[in-house]
C-alpha cells in the first residue's frame, strides 16, 4: 500500500469488533503498526473493549 491508504480508506474498521470478536494486533494499532509497541497497545484496547463488553 501507498502512503496514506490506511488512514483515508477507514482504518477504524479494523479495529471496530464483530459481535463477540475483538480484533488486535500490531495491524489494528493506532500508532506503531508493525512494532511490539503498536501489538502492545492494540493488546490493551481490546482488553479494554472486552472489559467493557462484559459489563454491559
Ligand atoms: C524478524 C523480525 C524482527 C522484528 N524486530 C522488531 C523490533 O526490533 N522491534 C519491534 O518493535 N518490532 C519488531 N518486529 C515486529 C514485532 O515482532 C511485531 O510487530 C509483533 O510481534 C506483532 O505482535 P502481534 O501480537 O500483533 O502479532 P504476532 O506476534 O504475529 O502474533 C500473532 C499470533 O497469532 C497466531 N495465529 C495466527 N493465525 C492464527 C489462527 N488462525 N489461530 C490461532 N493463532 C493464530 C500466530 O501463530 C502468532 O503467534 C519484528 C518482526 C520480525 C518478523
Amino acid at each position: 500500500m501507498g502512503p496514506g491508504v490506511l488512514t483515508s480508506l477507514g482504518s477504524d474498521v479494523l479495529r471496530a469488533p464483530v459481535g463477540n470478536i475483538h480484533l488486535v494486533g500490531t495491524g489494528t494499532a493506532v500508532v506503531w503498526k508493525g512494532y511490539m509497541d503498536g501489538a502492545v497497545r492494540s493488546g490493551q484496547r481490546g482488553a479494554e473493549e472486552v472489559i467493557t463488553s462484559l459489563r454491559g
